[in-house]
Parts: C-alpha cells; structure tokens; sequence
C-alpha cells in the first residue's frame, strides 16, 4: 500500500484492531510519516457460473437482476420484490460454498421463485431461459404451471394492470391448457 501523500512504498502499522468484517490498520509513512488508514478484508472466493456451451464466467448480480427485471417488466410487483429475489439467490448460493455452478441451475433457482410471484414474469422469463425448442415443450411447463398453481400468492399480482395483449395471451395459454 502506497502513502496516500507521497507514493512511498513502505509503511509501519501503528494500530491495529478487528472493524465490522475485516481489520482497520493504522499506518505511518516511512519516507515522509504521514498516517492513514486501510482495511483488510477477506475477499469471497469467486463462484463461477457454468454456461451452457460449457463456457465459465464468473457469477455476476447485476446480469442476474438485469434478467429477473426483464422478465417482471411491467408487472404489478411490490417494489424490492425483485431485489429481494436477486439477495435471495444469491445467499444461497453464497451458502452453498460452490466454486462452480451450472447457469441452468441459477435459473431454476429464478424459475421456483417467480414461478411463486407471478406468472407472466414466469413465463417470460422460462421463455427465454430455457430457450423451449418448440411450442410444446413450453405448453407443457404452462401445464404443470396452471395445473400446480392457478393463483399467485402475491395479491397484487392479481390487479388489473396487464397490458391488453398480455391479457389477451394469459387467456389463450389458459383455455387452450384447460382442453
Ligand atoms: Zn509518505
């Protein structure tokens, strides 16, 4: 660590005592004996996710969150739901102590979770994560979807905000999964 005020490349540490999570060091320049201060702290090991076409790159939260927005865009969720999903998934995963993870594994994590708010961010997202080869195998996950669970059990997701065309859809995939 560099002295802040003259870029000398050697400090003495003067004090020394345990911060919230980590160490709180208190050093004294060598060259012109300025103090400050730096903190250590352990650095998570980092958790790498697997891609599909067996590519590995490190897990990233904000692509994680920029995903589950894409798929709950204009959905009538409470603020912080999303947040909150994207803190969710990422304590277990934290908890799970990985170093690898399968990307499909992240996003059935997604899936159960949104599966639970609402439906439409559900399928939205199922759509382009799962990337359905054809027509059926999506009808089939909107089968067990509406066969498991025909009401959100977050309220709101009932209001009447959906655009038209949205509804218009819900309806289709309802009566056409009812035959
Ligand atoms: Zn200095």
């Amino acid at each position: 660590m560099n002295c802040p005020f003259c870029g000398y490349h050697d400090s003495r540490v003067i004090d020394s005592r345990d911060a919230n999570d980590g160490i709180r060091r208190r050093r004294q320049c060598l060259k012109c004996g300025s103090r400050f201060t730096t903190y250590e702290r352990l650095q998570p090991a980092s958790l790498f996710v697997i891609k599909k076409d067996q590519r590995r790159e490190e897990f990233n939260k904000d692509k994680l969150l920029a995903g589950i927005r894409k798929a709950c865009e204009k959905r009538p969720l409470p603020t912080g739901t999303i947040d909150k999903l994207a803190d969710d998934i990422e304590t277990e995963l934290d908890s799970q102590g990985r170093a690898e993870i399968p990307s499909t594994t992240i996003g059935d994590m997604v899936m159960e979770r949104l599966k639970n708010l609402d439906y439409i961010a559900y399928i939205r997202f199922a759509s382009v994560y799962r990337d359905f080869a054809d027509i059926t195998a999506l009808k089939r996950e909107i089968d067990d979807l509406v066969g498991d669970k025909m009401e959100p059990s977050v309220p709101t997701a009932q209001l009447p905000l959906l655009p038209d065309e949205e509804l218009k859809a819900t309806t289709r995939i309802r009566q056409r999964s009812r035959r």
